[in-house]
């Protein structure tokens, strides 16, 4: 029982981590892609896992959201995969311990589906199952699916993870328009992510947390009694010089953490811009500390 997620949500909410590329970038390592980083420099991946972990965050997010076969193909990478995904989990793990939730991160496989691209639905399955069973036997406890767009796409992560018997969360991303790039509405998301099995679906990246509040508020009206994610962006990216900056700080974001909260949000967390000073201001609001 130590680490049943199930039973933690039903307790309080779960303070998620921040973003791990923007954080990846400022260490300066250099790479192929960022999920070579943890063959070639997991010390800086379990930096970043431990600074998440001391900022409070209760869930901690695997390096791997580009993980999969046809990402890492793009880098003739793909004969790494197991490895990559593997160390990924044992770096996540060892940075959590025996007391935090490790999520293993999965990003969209970067190929559009059939009947919009030439990717079929069971190949997307057999896909996102093969990075799955690769971040399951480093020793996740639940997948985060992330950023996804199409939702046969996100239902088919969901059906690929299912394999592992883990726990799976599934978050999309939502424009200014309130939709993703696909079309998706927020409560179409929910009937969808909810029918594929998701103990929680929600919002993540985007525009920052005032958008992401609205996707989250609709999905609450959708299903009052569905638990949600969220996880936005510091906001909208500039580029300042050759610097990205984000137009919200730590303070910013934890000042839309009670309405999220208010919202059904079991699982709150940040995306692209964020850093562990983000993740320590939301726990405040979140554990009340
Ligand atoms: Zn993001």
């Amino acid at each position: 029982m130590a680490r049943n997620l199930l039973a933690a949500l039903a307790e309080r909410p779960l303070v998620c981590d921040g973003a791990m590329g923007t954080m990846l970038m400022a260490s300066g390592v250099e790479s192929r892609v960022p999920e070579e980083i943890n063959l070639i420099s997991p010390d800086v991946v379990r930096k970043i896992h431990l600074a998440y972990v001391s900022a409070g965050a209760d869930v901690i997010t695997t390096n791997s959201f580009g993980g999969n076969r046809p990402k890492l193909a793009k880098s003739e990478m793909e004969e790494l995969l197991g490895q990559v995904n593997l160390e990924a989990a044992r770096i996540a793990r060892e940075a959590a311990g025996d007391s935090l939730f490790v999520a293993g991160d999965i990003g969209s496989t970067g190929e559009l589906l059939d009947p919009l691209g030439t990717l079929g639905y069971d190949a997307a399955v057999a896909i996102f199952r093969e990075q799955a069973e690769a971040l399951a036997e480093g020793g996740v406890d639940l997948f985060i699916v992330e950023t996804m767009f199409d939702l046969n796409e996100a239902r088919a992560a969901l059906e690929g993870v299912h394999s592992t018997g883990l726990p799976v969360i599934c978050t999309m991303t939502f424009d200014t328009r309130g939709r993703t790039m696909m079309g998706v509405s927020p409560a179409q998301a929910v009937e969808v992510l909810r029918e594929g099995g998701a103990v929680a679906v929600g919002a993540n990246c985007g525009v920052g947390p005032e958008e992401t509040l609205k996707s989250i508020e609709q999905m609450h009206q959708a299903d009052p009694t569905i638990w949600l994610a969220a996880q936005p962006n510091a906001g909208v990216p500039s580029m300042q010089g050759d610097r990205t900056v984000y137009s919200i700080d730590a303070e910013g974001m934890a000042s839309f953490v009670q309405g999220f909260l208010d919202q059904g949000v079991r699982l709150m967390g940040s995306c692209c811009g964020s850093s562990p000073e983000f993740t320590r201001a939301i726990a405040r609001v979140v554990k009340g500390t």
